[in-house]
This record gives structure tokens, C-alpha cells and sequence, in this order.
């Protein structure tokens, strides 16, 4: 499959990410088939078929789909009665943090390890109090975290553990999934991220059971149609979502791919530039390379993140500073004790230095190189 055919180049600008959509002539017969169903939302046949390739695809036992990544977060702390205090990350988008205050529940923020930029497991127990219930870790930018360390906290001090896994769709660990760690997973299937229903989510779990569960309340807290069992909500996937979510099952293998070979491409071009890092492969990983973090040591590289931020900008290339702020500098968090910046100095200097680079299908070779030589040539 021949993907820069499949994808519309818009040369510019070039953003941080860019949907790639499959080809439209091939959405058409999934509309076709909407339409003689008749059948819109609430766990329709794409829906359901959605549901059983993504479960395949991932290596996951069930999986239930949501309308966005976010209510699949809050849903999740909600479907596990989580409750009092929750161990998290500030490096990550605001919707982790966001899903722990449409609980009602205090947002502890833990520092991140400096190799991937997680949550630093041997930071967590000093975090934790009588009040704690839960770990909210994330596998940023698909890395995974230390899954085993956590877990091992976890079961010592009888936290459950929910992985917001947005960043981290298909990555596997030895050949197993990492949305099998914890006891739920999140993903989000956002129009930028990797795989994409234009907005989505899903909750990854370990029981027939807890499916039922999840999927009632996405659903009101009905259990059937006269038994309303938990004041749920309205986080559906609709057919039309789901039908391009199987469309892009079809294309999910080469666009994976073609993220690698840009990966790879930039990792060659960039190497050897004193002042800047990237984050590199584990062996035993597979990764679906959703973003591309580097890190700038301003005074080996000579200029600060912000400055190459701007220079890139002037050349109509709008890389993105992920994570910056942290999520704990924000206004609704930045008063809590464990926001102070002297809690969390890993992730605030990382977050001064972070830039992720362009990467998305259709990014042509000519732009990673454009993108590299003003990297290098800015010093
Ligand atoms: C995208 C994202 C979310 C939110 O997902 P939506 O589908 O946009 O609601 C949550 N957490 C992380 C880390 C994300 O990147």
C-alpha cells in the first residue's frame, strides 16, 4: 500500500501532527452500510466489530469503546470507586489530571524519572497516605512505564493502578500489550493521536464483568431497560466513529511504519548534536512512534528550547512544547502542596526543554531534513 498516495500533503505548514484519513472512496460502502442498518448509536454492529479487531489487534481481552479519551479516564477511576487521593504525573496533557477532579478527588503529584520521563516508581511511596487509593501513571509518548516496580507498590499498599495509555496504542512489551498491566487502561483515539475515530477512546480491562460494568456506564448506569444501577453518563461511540475507526484498522499497520521510518530519519539526522537528546529504543519494545520528544540542554547546545521553538515557527514548522507547562503549574492545581516546583524538579526542567518535532504519515523526507538542518544550524 502505497501510503503518500493514500494521504492528502499539505506542505504548509507543518504542524506537530497531522490526521492522515483514509481514503474516502473506501469510507463510502461503511456510510452505505449505516444507512440500510439504520442503526446510529448505542452499540451498533460497526461498534461492535470495532470493539472485537481493536481487541485483536491490541492483544487485549475486552475492550469497550468511549466517545473521547477523557470521559474514558473519568469513567474508569468511576467504574473502580476510586476515591480520597490519587499518585499521578504533572508531564502530561491536562485531561489526566482533569479526569481525578471531575471525581472529586486530590490530584497528588509524584516527579518523573529522567530516562522516559514517567512517573518515577521510587518516588511513589513516599507520597503515599492514608487517603491514597490509586496510581495514575502515564506511558508518555508510548514509552512504557515501570510497570513491574508500580505494580509491586500497588499490591503492597492495596492502591489499584490505572494507566492513562492515550500515547501508547499497540506498543508491547516482549510481545505483550502494555494495556495489560494495571487494572484498567485508557486510550484516547483523538484525531492526532496514532489510531483515530476523529474523537475517541476506549477502556481496556481484565473481566467480562468489569466490561459489563464499564459499558453500562457509559450508558446512563443502565443494566437493562428498567434497572438504572450507578448515575453513569453519555460517553458513546457513534456507527459513523466506529466506521472510520475500522476503515483505519486497515491502514493502521503502514502508518506505524512510516512513523518508524521518520523516527529513524530524524534519529540518524540528529545525532551527534551536542545539547540535544532523544529518547531511545528498548530491544525488547515495539513502539508505535505517536511523537517525537527531544530534549535541549541549553548551555551544550547553545540556545534554549524556546529560541529553536521561535525559529522553527518562522519557518512555518509548528512543533509543539509537550508537556509545558506542567499540568501542576496550571491554575486549578497549582496551589496543591505536591505542585511546588521544589516536589517536582525532573519534570520541570524537562518541560523547559522538551520540543516534539513534527510526526505524522504523510511528513515527506525533504521536510524532516528542512526540519534537521535548522536544528543544526541555528547554533
Ligand atoms: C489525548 C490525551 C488525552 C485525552 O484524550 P481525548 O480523547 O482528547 O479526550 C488524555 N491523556 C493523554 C496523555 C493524551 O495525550
Amino acid at each position: 500500500m502505497n501510503i503518500e498516495v493514500q494521504c492528502m500533503t499539505n506542505k504548509t505548514p507543518i504542524t506537530v501532527t497531522k490526521p492522515c484519513l483514509p481514503p474516502l472512496d473506501e469510507f463510502v460502502p461503511y456510510l452505505q452500510q449505516i444507512w440500510d442498518n439504520k442503526w446510529l448509536t448505542n452499540n451498533g454492529p460497526m461498534h461492535q466489530q470495532l470493539e472485537q479487531e481493536l481487541a485483536n489487534y491490541l492483544g487485549v481481552k475486552h475492550i469497550s469503546l468511549f466517545s473521547n479519551g477523557t470521559l474514558a479516564l473519568i469513567s474508569a477511576l468511576q467504574a473502580l470507586n476510586i476515591t480520597g487521593e490519587v499518585i499521578t504525573t504533572p508531564f502530561s496533557f491536562v485531561a489526566t489530571t482533569h479526569s481525578l477532579w471531575w471525581n472529586k478527588i486530590t490530584p497528588v503529584f509524584v516527579d518523573i524519572e529522567p530516562e522516559y520521563l514517567n512517573l518515577d516508581p521510587d518516588k511513589i511511596e513516599a507520597a503515599i497516605t492514608p487517603r491514597t487509593t490509586a496510581i495514575l501513571p502515564v506511558h508518555v509518548y508510548g514509552n512504557p512505564c515501570q510497570m513491574d516496580k508500580i505494580q509491586q507498590i500497588a499490591g503492597k499498599h492495596g492502591l489499584k493502578v490505572i494507566y492513562d495509555a492515550a500515547h501508547a496504542f499497540g506498543v508491547k512489551e516482549n510481545g505483550v500489550s502494555v494495556l495489560n498491566y494495571g487494572d484498567l487502561s485508557v486510550l484516547s483515539f483523538h484525531a492526532t493521536k496514532v489510531f483515530s475515530t476523529i474523537e475517541g477512546g476506549a477502556i481496556i480491562c481484565h473481566s467480562e464483568e468489569m466490561k459489563h460494568h464499564i459499558d453500562n456506564l457509559k450508558n446512563f448506569g443502565f443494566r437493562d431497560e428498567t434497572i438504572v444501577e450507578e448515575p453513569g453518563i453519555n460517553a458513546k461511540l457513534n456507527e459513523l466513529q466506529a466506521a472510520y475507526g475500522l476503515l483505519q484498522m486497515k491502514y493502521i499497520d503502514g502508518f506505524i511504519s512510516k512513523r518508524k521510518l521518520i523516527t529513524k530519519l530524524y534519529r540518524n539526522l540528529l545525532k551527534g548534536i551536542s545539547g540535544i537528546r532523544f529518547l531511545n529504543d528498548k530491544v525488547d519494545i515495539s513502539y508505535s512512534y505517536s511523537y517525537f520528544p527531544i530534549l535541549i540542554d541549553e548551555e551544550s547546545y547553545g540556545k534554549s528550547r524556546d529560541e529553536l521553538y521561535e525559529k522553527l515557527r518562522k519557518n512555518n514548522i509548528f512543533a509543539r512544547r509537550y508537556f509545558y507547562p506542567l499540568i501542576s503549574n496550571f491554575e486549578p492545581y497549582s496551589k496543591l502542596l505536591t505542585a511546588a516546583p521544589q516536589n517536582l524538579p525532573v519534570a520541570t526542567k524537562a518541560s523547559l526543554q522538551v520540543l516534539c518535532l513534527p510526526i505524522y504519515v504523510d511528513l515527506n523526507e525533504v521536510d524532516v531534513y528542512r526540519i534537521c538542518s535548522i536544528v543544526k544550524n541555528i547554533l
